[in-house]
């Protein structure tokens, strides 16, 4: 691993006081993006690209179509002739040479997909045709799309048709099938170590007892590492015992790139993630952000992993993955992510309390086009998710949105 060491060096003697002052979204952001380290790159079967980062330019090995081809069935002929009848003097399927040359009054039955024969500019489409005797047709229209795709009409011989930092789409395995191009260049994938802690929380096959929660976050996050292409590496619960959090978040560092926890972090009596990781030697470099939901939100670096401690919150956890977390990994693959937003007007008025926190508000998107907010009781609110397809930032200082306002739902 490659070290970026800018924030390493912001480093020393960071008091907690210092630490636990709340930090604007903005500046909290920029370390993390600063602090990202690269992973090296490898070949890989193109067959297994999808979400990973393309590290080089793909280039393409020759013409696309790379022969002039018919886009319809039909009839191969000269645009001259049209009005005549035809004589039809061979049949080309996909994948076949024509043998004859087009010459006056004839045509050749053709497939979508087959070579044009030498002589035609223009190819009938079947159903605009009448067959008069064997081998003789009449076009039934005044005029005629040309309906070929030319030689390199689409992509010439060395053009790029990817570029470096691509997130590859199936439509991106297509473009590297159609150039041959089966082992391209990708960057590593990050190791994402996953630690929830806990005394209450306990594994989702267990049936709570009183006083337990099922553990929801470590398998939210898997299944966000895993939808941004990085590979999740589960360490379990760490009980609220400092000695046994400290051993599974040592072991975490050894083994992967990133480590994150969940829980811990706010200001309870055993929220003493922030002093484990401290013992860890993790140099922590923010440890609250005026953010809502995720104010708690640590970050700091380690020179094995990047270290990430989440709220314990299921929502704030999910929020803060998604904010900081995945335009992270995608920046240490090699991609800058940039989240889809849409405009869209407010289905409602919108107001709150307090302002010194930038809040993200989890939206639905509604069929007469609106946005409306999801149902919220505060950041511990699973279910509040469920519905929601994206999130609306709501600006310090701002108390209101009014409806028809229009606002940038982050989709989600
Ligand atoms: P904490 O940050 O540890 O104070 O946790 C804040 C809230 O999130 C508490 O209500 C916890 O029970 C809950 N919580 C913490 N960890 C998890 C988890 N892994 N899954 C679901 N909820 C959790
Ligand atoms: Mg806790």
């Amino acid at each position: 691993m490659n070290y970026n060491n800018v924030a390493i060096k912001q480093s020393n003697n960071r008091t907690m006081k210092q630490l636990n002052k709340m930090i604007p979204f903005e500046q909290a952001y920029g370390i993390v993006m600063e602090s990202y380290r690269t992973l090296g790159l490898e070949r890989i079967d193109f067959i297994n690209t999808l979400g990973r980062v393309l590290a080089e330019n793909v280039v393409s090995d020759m013409e696309i179509p790379p022969f002039t081809k018919s886009a319809a069935d039909g009839f191969a002929c000269r645009e001259q002739d049209i009005k005549d009848t035809l004589d039809v003097i061979e049949t080309i399927a996909a994948g076949r040479k024509p043998e004859k040359k087009i010459g006056k009054n004839q045509c050749a039955r053709i497939m979508t997909g087959a070579m044009i024969p030498e002589g035609a500019d223009c190819v009938l489409m079947v159903e605009d045709t009448k067959e008069i005797s064997e081998n003789k047709i009449q076009y039934e229209k005044e005029s005629t799309d040309i309906n070929i795709c030319k030689k390199g009409e689409d992509i010439h011989e060395g053009d790029i048709v990817l570029e470096i930092g691509t997130i590859i789409k199936p439509q991106h395995i297509a473009i590297l099938a159609s150039v041959g191009n089966t082992s391209p260049l990708v960057s590593r994938r990050p190791m994402v170590g996953i630690i929830s802690t806990g005394d209450e929380i306990v594994e989702p096959y267990v049936k709570p007892g009183i006083s337990q929660i099922r553990n929801s976050n470590s398998y939210q996050l898997i299944a966000q590492v895993n939808r941004v292409g990085a590979i999740p590496n589960y360490h379990g619960i760490a009980e609220d015992s400092e000695e046994k959090t400290y051993r599974i978040v040592m072991n975490a560092l050894e083994e992967n790139d990133i480590v994150l926890l969940t829980g811990g972090v706010s200001m309870g009596d055993f929220d003493f993630v922030a002093d484990i990781l401290k013992k860890a030697k993790i140099d922590i470099l923010f440890n609250r952000v005026a953010v809502q939901p995720g104010k708690p939100t640590t970050f700091g670096v380690h020179e094995k992993a990047l270290c990430f401690g989440l709220p314990g919150n299921p929502v704030a956890s999910f929020v803060q993955f998604e904010l900081m977390v995945k335009p992270l990994i995608y920046k240490m693959m090699g991609a800058d992510y940039e989240p889809v937003n849409i405009k869209m007007p407010m289905g409602t008025d919108y107001t709150r309390t307090k302002s010194v926190r930038e809040s993200l508000l989890p939206v639905r998107l509604m069929e007469n086009g609106t946005v409306m907010p999801v149902e919220y009781n505060g950041s511990a609110h699973i279910h509040a998710l469920y519905e929601a397809d994206g999130l609306i930032k709501i600006a310090v200082g701002e108390t209101k949105i009014s409806k028809g306002e229009i606002v940038n739902v982050r989709q989600i």
